[in-house]
């Protein structure tokens, strides 16, 4: 490994894990820590837990944990080095060596590209300004000079190498300018030209600000009427969601609101709602889904009412719900899309759609009403049968009475055939999976039994106190020796924090993990940090040295009775006797 302890230390150091973590998620003050909505699992509360006393991480909910690098290597699926080079260069520390050669070559060719991007979105921002044919479009469609500004839109002009010259004069190759995705190429030679040429130009913006793609949209009926980047070192489809980049910006955000098109978007943002952001498109992925889970719980899907748009909105539903999300669904008229709407209606209609937006049940029985034709007896046990099994989901009686109340009532259906359909799929669920959660939940329980043990827990307090008071640390140290730890992690971080006294260093929990080598232990060094000290716990710290010191007694004994029974058999009577007055010593002082 090319990085020095000290290297490593520093860069740990200067990264501070709550402004890391924050610039991936939401993250609210609870106490002396931070929560926020794991990324790394399913939740609908906040279970992930930062300290930035300890400057570490722990998600109770799924058990991932660590110190700023942990966390950096999770999210940005990089190796233990590959995450110190990010941390470093974070905050100008230069990483020397040879061996990371590669990486560095990386990081130099995204910066590049990056600034080419950035340069052609200048570039398609001062067309724009200039030509007033595409302005006069944006403008009728009755966007303004400060959203546009905003959102940077630029236009790129109607010529096959108008990009392709500008960056040829500033000294960036048709090479490089193909591989940021603005030039295209012939398949047969090198021949290149502009990709984009007579659109207007939507800058694509990561969470760090960095300009990674552009959508291009025709201002006439042309075909395709949108055209995207294509996938590049820094831009690939399905990982980005457009407008994030300023609604992550918003304090305490409650939800937010997905649309499919740019303009619709930018539109509702110049109307004062700011939380809406687009999915590029109308293939909702998981990745998008976990992004905007980092931010806000609830997400409200605002797609187009045509059939495009509502089977495009059952996919996204389902994409979100999986990820834990809260989702709900706001529905607008027939052949309107928010742009329209908000245009032709005003703020007021639309806050009034967003108020009124539909919970995933409520949308899901909604479709179910509109493709079901309840005059017929087919129709009717169809809908019977669908909406018992979208009915199941909830867990709260009275919620499911009061559904079925409702429809039954709408739909001039028998409420007794719903419940009858309803306890026919509940009877399946028990018979089938339920049974198999019920054994492991006891196996769990008992697990935790055998692990809780006092020992256990006074050697975590004791590990707690050591990294919050370098005095206790060095008292604790003198009455006992690493290996009194019976866990194996416990003894390890012991070791650790007892080297470093010996050093004369005080340690803080997110060092001690730099210390240890693998995933595991670090998941558990995080949740060994996770639990806090009180004052009473320090009231108690002779009697959890006294609890470890007794174990060690007791383990010793048995070490020692072992030998004694051993030299015994083979006659060594010396050695026995000896290693009897040593466990009678030990016994007087087992209490
Ligand atoms: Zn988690």
């Amino acid at each position: 490994m090319y990085f020095s302890e000290e290297l490593i230390s520093e860069i740990i150091e200067k990264n501070d894990i709550v402004d890391v973590i924050s610039q991936y998620m939401n993250l609210r003050r609870r106490g002396n820590n931070y929560v926020g909505l794991c990324p790394f699992h399913s939740e609908k509360t906040p279970s992930f837990n930062v300290s930035p006393d300890k400057q570490l991480f722990y998600c109770f909910g799924c058990g991932v944990g660590g110190n700023v690098s942990t966390f950096i290597q999770k999210i940005e699926k990089m190796n233990y080095p590959e995450s110190l080079n990010f941390l470093a260069e974070r905050v100008g520390i230069e990483v020397k060596g040879t061996s990371n050669k590669k990486e560095k070559e990386r990081i130099r060719r995204r910066n590049l590209l990056y600034k080419i991007n950035k340069m052609a979105a200048r570039f398609f921002y001062d067309n724009l300004n200039n030509q007033s044919s595409a302005m006069k479009y944006l403008r009728d469609r009755g966007l303004s000079i400060d959203i546009i500004k905003k959102f940077g839109l630029g236009y790129s002009l109607d010529s096959w190498d108008s990009i392709k010259k500008y960056m040829d004069a500033n000294g960036i190759s048709p090479e490089l300018a193909y591989s940021a995705g603005l030039l295209a190429k012939k398949t047969n030679n090198d021949d290149y030209y502009d990709r984009f040429r007579n659109r207007i130009m939507f800058p694509i913006i990561d969470l760090k600000g960095n300009v990674i793609a552009f959508g291009g949209r025709v201002m006439d009926d042309s075909i395709p009427k949108y055209l995207n980047s294509p996938e590049t070192e820094i831009y690939s489809k399905g990982n980005n969601i457009y407008g994030l980049n300023l609604v992550k910006k918003i304090r305490n955000l409650k939800n937010i609101i997905v649309v499919e098109g740019y303009i619709d978007a930018i539109s509702l943002h110049q109307y004062g709602i700011n939380n809406v952001v687009a999915s590029l498109g109308t293939a909702f992925t998981e990745n998008q889904a976990r992004l905007l889970k980092r931010y806000a719980n609830e997400i409200i899907i605002a797609y187009d009412s045509d059939a495009a748009g509502q089977a495009a909105t059952l996919k996204g539903l389902a994409i979100l719900e999986k990820e834990g999300c809260n989702v709900k669904v706001i529905r607008l008229p027939k052949g309107k899309d928010p742009d329209e709407y908000i245009r032709q209606e005003g703020l007021d209609s639309f806050n009034e759609l967003i108020e009124n937006c539909m919970s995933l049940i409520d949308y899901k029985i909604y479709n179910l009403k509109q493709n079901t034709d309840i005059a017929t007896i087919e129709g009717r046990v169809k809908f019977i049968k669908q909406l018992a099994s979208i009915l199941i989901v909830l867990d709260s009686p009275a919620e499911i009475d009061a559904y079925i109340k409702k429809y039954s009532k709408e739909m001039q259906i028998n409420e007794r055939a719903i419940y009858d359909e309803l306890n026919k799929i509940k009877k399946k669920h028990t018979s089938g999976n339920n049974r198999h959660n019920i054994v492991d939940r006891n196996n769990i329980t008992n697990n935790r039994k055998k692990v809780i043990s006092g020992e256990l827990i006074a050697e975590k307090k004791l590990l707690n106190i050591c990294i919050q008071d370098k005095n206790r640390a060095e008292n604790i140290f003198n009455q006992i020796k690493p290996d009194y730890f019976n866990s194996p992690i416990n003894k390890k971080i012991a070791e650790i924090i007892n080297l470093k006294i010996k050093e004369g260093k005080m340690i803080s929990a997110g060092e001690i993990i730099i210390h240890l080598e693998n995933e595991e232990d670090t998941k558990k060094a995080a949740e060994i940090f996770s639990i806090d000290i009180t004052d009473n716990d320090l009231k108690l710290v002779d009697s959890y040295i006294d609890k470890l010191c007794q174990a060690h007694i007791r383990k010793r004994i048995e070490e020692l009775t072992k030998k004694m029974n051993e030299f015994y058999e083979i006659g060594d009577k010396d050695k026995s006797n000896e290693l009897f007055k040593e466990i009678m010593e030990l016994q007087k002082k087992k209490k």
